[in-house]
């Protein structure tokens, strides 16, 4: 492939700061400096390095984003903002994807991958991957309203759900709402919302704080992005 595809690809800089690069004689392959962007290199088994450092080839990309209100989780849309839409130009890449889904309302941790391999594992019913929501709902819920989502209960279209754990953080009760944590270990549809409806009550704001064995790192303000660190990554496999 074009050296200057491969470095863009390895996130080494956007096309004008890689060609710069290049133009500036900080590019070498095989011990040879490299002085057009067109020239050939096999990502593999060539040496390319960004001056004494070698640019490794590295084919899957893992970040964690805590996804704004705001943003969906697609990759390109023609009206909303999408979640691929808070990448820099240096880390995007058009083969990345949000692995599961969240609401365009929902704020919180996602996974967000080339890797369709580790996707599909991650969202296979079988994986029973399990995430954690925090909701704020109107009204006050009690700790044995709640109690009853562990015997799985039935919403109201009738689908079954599995047995899900919640617990009470906090009653507000001059504003009236309930901090819920919600640990659920499938994804139907709008599904804390439509457990929440069945007791007559509505979520007013939805926040995912764990997918499987990853936490929404704190520090990591909406809208923010980072990649997943080796530790991250292994547990996540
Ligand atoms: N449940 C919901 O209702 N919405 C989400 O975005 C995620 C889980």
């Amino acid at each position: 492939m074009r050296i200057d595809k491969f470095l863009h690809a390895m996130r080494i800089g956007t096309r004008t700061q890689v060609r710069r690069l290049i133009k500036d004689g900080h590019i070498s392959a095989n011990g040879e400096r490299v002085l057009s962007g067109k020239q050939q290199v096999n990502p593999v088994s060539d040496a390319v390095f960004l001056d004494d450092e070698q640019v490794r080839y590295q084919q899957y990309f893992y970040y964690v984003m805590n996804k704004p209100v705001g943003a969906i989780t697609a990759t390109v849309d023609a009206t909303d903002k999408t979640v691929l839409d808070l990448f820099n130009t240096t880390d995007y890449r058009d083969d990345l994807f949000p692995v599961g889904r969240l609401d365009k309302d929902t704020e919180g941790i996602l996974l967000i991958t080339n890797d369709g391999a580790l996707s599909h594992a991650l969202l296979a019913p079988a994986h029973h991957v399990t995430k954690v929501y925090e909701a704020e709902v109107t009204g006050e819920i009690t700790a044995e309203q709640v109690a009853g989502f562990n015997e799985g209960i039935t919403l109201k279209d009738g689908t079954q759900l599995q047995p899900a754990q919640a617990e009470i953080v906090a009653f507000h009760e001059i504003e009236n709402f309930t901090t819920i944590r919600i640990m659920i270990h499938e994804g139907k549809y709008h599904q804390v919302k439509r457990m929440i409806g069945t007791l007559g009550e509505r979520v007013v704001q939805l926040k995912r704080i764990k997918f499987g064995s990853l936490t929404l790192p704190v520090g990591l303000l909406a809208g923010n992005y980072r990649a997943l660190t080796e530790a991250e990554l292994t547990a996540l496999k």
